[in-house]
């Protein structure tokens, strides 16, 4: 902390400078942000491990919002005419608890629903779940997260006892031999990170990229594998058989440290170069070159991300590659393994605390009666009070206004109206509740179909933990307090507790930390079961996770300024956290990494005379997830103002469509139109579409709702559409 920070701290004054990390994506780049003497608020990047000084457009404008003209300042009520108006907060909270209260004497606990984010922080991330289980006592809570990568966190548990996005600081990635990214680009979704590959390439390490678009990642790649998309399983496959036929297997490694290999070793044998190739497109010289420089590098290692997790396969695929990195000996070495590249903010801490429908604190399961016992006793309940597990993302959005689905819903960071797969039928459900609540601080699409909308603190406006893509717990830090009018998220769900009688305070332990903020007490501050201080709440978490998988026991906030972050687990305050895991063990009962066989199958919906085409989607540099908050700061809007839809020229001559043209993309669930953008380096079999805007050019008009079995994903990165001229 700068001197400057640290006086405003101690002498309870909004600080006039804060040092804290990027509001956006999960690398939490960090950055610096200073109250000009003109009123503006400057932003900085500032040398972190992560960043190493550098911030992407999003990061350098990230203050824009913060007195944004669209910002909310009120709560707004919903009146008989349909229209939302400007309401105090007594109204408004009056509002909810009698919907709330309505809603469950009708139809039961369970007929009340919370949908939260992946850019909560921890402590929103942990109130939340807890406010639902214990305020509200349903059973269905579940977040946006599951949108992101829940694939790759149910591949890493089942083969590593842990889900823990990179299992080693992303600096290692700089030292690292070979790199082969699947599915993932940096270049443009988080470009400081493209610094740690630069220094690998500077060294002389090879970089494989495996996408179906030359990406502006795939381009800086030294081969570049484009499959179908769909068959990146099939690929993992045919490079593991490769390993094998060519002698690179770590022996000695999968006989010491690793179970299950022999399933694996029977099933790819089937995938022969050959047959792959006709599969994927990718050429069997390609697969070789890729298993060699995987298999005979010094130091290699393999990360996914969304264009590998988000698919009815998910898990699936990530176990492959999981596979690959098992048998080559890679997780638990120098400089080398398996990891994922985790997308929202607080994609990693938002899935540990509580947030997911069958978790709880401490990446602790809710139908482990251990887990019930550990977690009530920190809450005050009883086990037996605490719901079971609900259902994942959208199954719950799917089933609510049905007859046997909630029937109101609180929502917390997310914009399922943009984000969802198959979003118009997800608009549909949210429009036939009884009652929908959205905090915000914009009118997001998803808050002008509520009933009430609550204005919720910025970043810049609020303390708290992140946890970034390493596993490294971070300190978000306040610059100044809310507007009038606003109020954190921890103060509502304290305010809604209050008002639904949830039950008596719960002492805080002796490393609570102060009772009232440093920067002077929250509007609307209770103390009661719900704190509002974030650093009360973090200390509840503490005591939460102790003993938990994501074990946050010794992190304090103190220790984290101290150093660049903390590394769950991190279970002793006087003990050592983890930045690098496996190196002798994995978490699981018998000390060995799992090998699952995995089998590569069809999309969920396959191509076929009407709907000819393939369609993917992703993210542009400019804008970030649902786009309601970097559609409105203008740089950003000028780097990116409109939706497009990706084609290949020959494609494009075949559909007389020209570059600029507006074209309409159709699949069995809906339609979006957007402009036409030609471009060689998509496959001519393949459209893609960003997902980051709402209305006509809506992407997720066209998703296909098919999910993995064992993560609740949806099928995002894969369906059949046909292309027309609109
Ligand atoms: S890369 Fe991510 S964290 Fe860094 S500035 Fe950009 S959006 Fe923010």
């Amino acid at each position: 902390m700068t001197d400057g920070a640290r006086a405003a701290t101690l002498t309870g004054q909004p600080p006039r400078e804060a040092e804290t990390h990027c509001p956006y994506c999960a690398l939490q780049c960090g950055m610096v942000l200073r109250d000009t003497d003109d009123g503006r608020i400057e932003v900085q990047p500032r040398q972190f491990p992560t960043n190493r000084g550098g911030l992407c457009q999003k990061g350098w404008t990230a203050a824009d919002l913060l007195d944004h003209p669209d910002r909310l300042t009120t709560p707004l009520v919903r009146d008989p005419s349909g229209t939302l108006r400007p309401a105090s907060w007594v109204a408004a909270l009056d509002r909810i608890v009698d919907g709330l209260r309505t809603v469950q004497r009708a139809h039961g606990r369970d007929a009340v629903a919370v949908f939260g984010g992946g850019g909560l922080t921890n402590e929103k991330a942990y109130a939340l779940g807890k406010f639902a289980r214990v305020a509200l006592r349903t059973r269905h809570i579940d977040y946006n997260g599951r949108w992101c990568m829940s694939s790759a966190a149910a591949a890493g548990l089942r083969a590593f006892g842990v889900d823990r996005g990179l299992p080693f600081p992303l600096t290692d990635l700089g030292r690292t031999d070979t790199l082969l990214l699947v599915g993932a680009n940096p270049a443009e979704t988080m470009p400081p990170l493209m610094r740690h590959v630069t220094d690998q390439r500077a060294r002389g390490g090879r970089l494989i990229v495996v996408d179906p678009r030359l990406t502006a990642t795939a381009r800086q790649a030294d081969l570049h594998l484009q499959p179908l998309p769909g068959t990146d399983l099939a690929v993992a496959n045919a490079l593991l058989h490769i390993a094998l036929t060519e002698g690179l297997i770590d022996r000695e490694y999968v006989a010491a440290r690793t179970e299950g290999f022999d399933a694996v070793r029977r099933t790819v044998a089937e995938y022969w170069p050959a047959e792959v190739e006709r599969l994927s497109g990718v050429p069997v010289a390609d697969l070789e070159a890729t298993a060699r420089a995987l298999g005979t590098a010094g130091s290699a290692m393999i990360l996914t991300a969304r264009g590998a997790e988000q698919h009815a396969k998910g898990v699936d695929t990530v176990s492959a590659y999981v596979n690959l990195a098992l048998a080559l000996g890679l997780p638990g070495r120098p400089h080398s393994g398996y990891g994922c590249l985790t997308g929202q903010g607080n994609g990693q801490g938002g899935r540990e605390h509580g947030q997911k429908s069958d978790q709880l604190p401490g990446y602790r399961k809710i139908d482990d009666p251990a887990a019930r016992a550990h977690v009530a006793g920190v809450w005050g309940v009883d086990p037996a009070e605490l719901p079971g597990p609900g259902v994942p993302a959208y199954q719950l959005l799917d089933s609510l206004g049905t007859p046997d689905g909630p029937r109101a819903l609180l929502v917390f960071g997310s914009n399922p109206v943009v984000s969802a797969p198959r979003a118009a039928r997800v608009e549909s459900r949210l429009r036939g509740l009884d009652l929908l609540v959205v905090a915000d601080f914009l009118r997001s699409e998803t808050a002008e179909l509520a009933d009430v909308v609550l204005p919720v603190a910025q970043w810049a406006e609020e303390d708290g933990t992140m946890t970034n893509l390493e596993g490294r717990v971070l300190r978000r830090r306040a610059l100044r307090r809310p507007p009038p009018g606003v109020r954190t998220d921890l103060a509502v769900l304290a305010d809604l507790a209050a008002r639904l009688d949830a039950p008596d305070p719960v002492p805080a332990g002796p490393d609570a930390g102060p009772a009232v903020p440093a920067g002077g007490p929250v509007p609307g501050d209770s103390p009661g079961r719900f704190p509002t201080d974030p650093r009360v709440v973090f200390a509840e978490l503490r005591r939460a996770s102790a003993g938990g998988v994501a074990d946050y026991a010794g992190v304090s906030w103190e220790r984290i300024e101290s150093a660049d972050g903390v590394f769950w687990p991190c279970p002793d305050p006087d003990g050592p956290d983890s930045p690098r895991l496996f190196a002798d063990t994995f978490p699981t009962p018998t000390g060995r990494a799992r090998f699952h066989a995995v089998r590569h199958r069809p999309a969920a919906e396959p191509v076929c005379a009407d709907y000819p085409l393939h369609f993917t989607t992703g993210r542009v540099l400019a804008q970030y997830q649902s786009g309601t908050q970097t559609r409105r700061v203008d740089a950003l809007r000028r780097a990116a103002p409109h939706g497009f839809v990706e084609l290949h020229p020959d494609l494009a001559a075949r559909l007389g469509v020209g570059d600029g043209d507006e074209v309409r993309v159709a699949s069995r669930r809906g339609e979006l139109r957007a402009p036409a953008r030609l471009s060689p380096t998509i496959r001519p079999d393949t459209v893609f579409a960003p997902f980051h805007w709402p209305g006509a050019a809506r992407a997720n008009s066209v998703t296909n709702d098919a999910l993995d079995p064992v993560s609740g994903m949806p099928e995002f990165k894969i369906c059949a559409v046909r292309v027309e001229r609109a």
